[in-house]
Order: C-alpha cells, then sequence, then structure tokens
C-alpha cells in the first residue's frame, strides 16, 4: 500500500513539475507573440516595418536591465519614454496623461488604445508615441536613421539598434536567445576560470575574458545570433571578430590563426556558423603569432546605453556547453 501511494504521489509530482515547465514555456510564448502583435499594429499605422520597432524595443529593454536608474517594464514592452519627454519639454505637469495638453506641448505621449488617456505604461499607447515620432521623418531606412539619432544623440546606439533590424529582419522571429560553444564539442580543448587574473601575455590590465586552449586551425564559431562589428588586426588581441548579439552584448573572439572565407563586417551570423579558427596571432605588428600557446580568447562586453563595461563569460560558456551537450544526447536517442 505505501508503496502505491508513494507511486500516485511520484506520478503526481511528475505532472506537476511538467505542467510547470509547460505553463513557463507558454508564458514566453506568450510574450513574444504580444510583443509581435503590438509591432504589427505599429506598423499597420505607419507603414514602417515591424523590425525597427522590434529593434528599438529590445535594445531598451536590455538598457534596462542593466540600469538601476530606469523603472521597470511593467507592460511586455521594454521601450521607456522619460516624463519630460512624454509630457512635453515645457510641460509643467511632467505626469500629464491629457492627449491635448501633451500635444500642446510638443510632447510624445499619444492615446494608442482610445481610452481617452496618453499612458506611458501603457503598451498601446508607448508602441503608437514612438511609431507616431518615426514617422514625422518618413518610412525609408535614411529618414529613420536621422530620427532615431535625433531620439538618442548617440552613434553607438543608433548602430545597435540598426544592428538588431537586420536580424530581425533576416530571421523574421524574435526567438533568437539560442548559442552555441565557441568550438565544436568532438574536438580536444580544455578551459577553466581565470577572471581577473594578472594577464599571462604582456599588459597590465587584468584579464577581461576566457582563454580556451586548443590546436591551431580548429574552428571557432559564432554563439549567438548575431552582427560582425568588427574585423581586423589589434596589437594584442592578434586577429580578432567581434559580434553583436540581440541582447546588446558583445562578444569578443581573439588570437584567431585567421578569418572565415567572405567574412565581413556588418554580416549577419547565427549560433555555430564558422567564423575563423584558433591561432596565436598577437602582441605585435599585423601578422605576429606563436608567441604563446594557440588559444582563443573569449571576452564579453555589455552596453547600457552610455558605456560598455566587460563581465566574465566562463559561466556562459559552461551553460552552452552544457545544453550543447545535452542536445546532442537527445538527437542521438531519437
Ligand atoms: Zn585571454
Amino acid at each position: 500500500m505505501r508503496i502505491f501511494i508513494s507511486w500516485i504521489t511520484a506520478i503526481f509530482l511528475l505532472m506537476a513539475t511538467s505542467w510547470t515547465a509547460f505553463s513557463k514555456e507558454l508564458d514566453v510564448n506568450d510574450i513574444y507573440a504580444k510583443r509581435m502583435e503590438l509591432y504589427k499594429k505599429a506598423e499597420a499605422v505607419s507603414l514602417i516595418p515591424w523590425y525597427y520597432f522590434a529593434a528599438i524595443d529590445q535594445y531598451e529593454r536590455n538598457v534596462r536591465l542593466v540600469r538601476r536608474d530606469l523603472p521597470k517594464a511593467t507592460g511586455v514592452l521594454g521601450i521607456y519614454i522619460p516624463p519630460e519627454r512624454w509630457a512635453g519639454p515645457l510641460n509643467k505637469n511632467k505626469h500629464d496623461t491629457n492627449p491635448f495638453t501633451i500635444a500642446q506641448f510638443a510632447g510624445l505621449g499619444i492615446d494608442g488604445n482610445g481610452d481617452g488617456v496618453a499612458n506611458p505604461n501603457d503598451d498601446d499607447d508607448v508602441i503608437f508615441a514612438i511609431a507616431r515620432y518615426l514617422q514625422t521623418y518618413g518610412t525609408e531606412h535614411e529618414h529613420i536613421k536621422i530620427a532615431l539619432w535625433d531620439y538618442y544623440q548617440r552613434s553607438k546606439t543608433v548602430d545597435l539598434i540598426l544592428g538588431k533590424v537586420k536580424i530581425y529582419k533576416t530571421y523574421k522571429t524574435l526567438l533568437l536567445d539560442d548559442h552555441a560553444f565557441p568550438l565544436p564539442l568532438h574536438t580536444n580543448y580544455t578551459y577553466k576560470n581565470t577572471w581577473g587574473d594578472a594577464r599571462g601575455w604582456g599588459g597590465r590590465r587584468m584579464h577581461e575574458g576566457t582563454d580556451i586552449f586548443a590546436h591551431y586551425g580548429v574552428p571557432v564559431r559564432a554563439t549567438c545570433y548575431g552582427i560582425v562589428e568588427l574585423k581586423g588586426w589589434n596589437k594584442y588581441g592578434g586577429w580578432r571578430v567581434g559580434i553583436r548579439d540581440i541582447n546588446n552584448t558583445y562578444h569578443y573572439f581573439a588570437h584567431l590563426n585567421g578569418f572565415a572565407r567572405n567574412l565581413q563586417e556588418g554580416q549577419v551570423v547565427e549560433p555555430g556558423m564558422v567564423i575563423g579558427s584558433v591561432g596565436s596571432s598577437g602582441y605585435g605588428p599585423p601578422g605576429t603569432a606563436g608567441k604563446f600557446p594557440p588559444h582563443l580568447h573569449y571576452g564579453m562586453y555589455k552596453d547600457n546605453g552610455y558605456t560598455e563595461w566587460s563581465f566574465d563569460p566562463y559561466p556562459h560558456l559552461k551553460m552552452w556547453e552544457r545544453t550543447e551537450k545535452s542536445q546532442k544526447k537527445q538527437r542521438g536517442r531519437n
């Protein structure tokens, strides 16, 4: 009898956990579906393609996640329009929600859903406000670029948003969170957590990344969906590639032996795509190599709308490696 009861409990627990896993998944998909619905609505009224709205929203969401001075998002959008912009710079009522007075003070605030209120915490009102703002510049790519520059006043921000535009336009989906380990898992490689260690080879800065040791020529792969932001030589990094992903994170690959053929700055890449190979380039003029054992230096950097800083890639590498391993196992079983 006791065995019977524990079986029932076990089955019940199993059902409960798979159900919560299922409903969690549903939530994420739900959020993406809701966002897409808002972008498409904005496209319908402004004739500006949805991926511009997706890119602005995704950029702002990630800035908001790393900044403490901005309020948390209340809806599914990440876009935050500051009160003085929403209400109008000369509007004494910084929290004005009256569409008519806001319009008089040339604020961006708008009543998007027809409830009579221009609410900066309402997703419909926010997306329509952005749509109308962009539309005043025109619907062509060049017009939108100028609109973004006027709005953010930072060329890096405009570049980051336009990079996302390109990625969304290419894949036509918001589901771009997959990652891959930078080296093929079947190759021989070793790495350990060296975050913050003194640099092994020259330089006085602390070591900003993880070194993955492997033989010359082992393929190096993109770890995310992103844009090649940089490709070339640097005295310390040697031949290196920088990729900006959909979350504003910059992935840095250094000491390469060479680049994948046809790899270009501005190119869209996806997880697992070969971008170069392991080498030992760096610490000298272009072409210098062999001053240390071959390895991939992998770094990650975050952008908060003002500056960039590095963070420890080691836990991420571990996670991507684990995920890829279990995916492989699952495929092997089927
Ligand atoms: Zn390194």
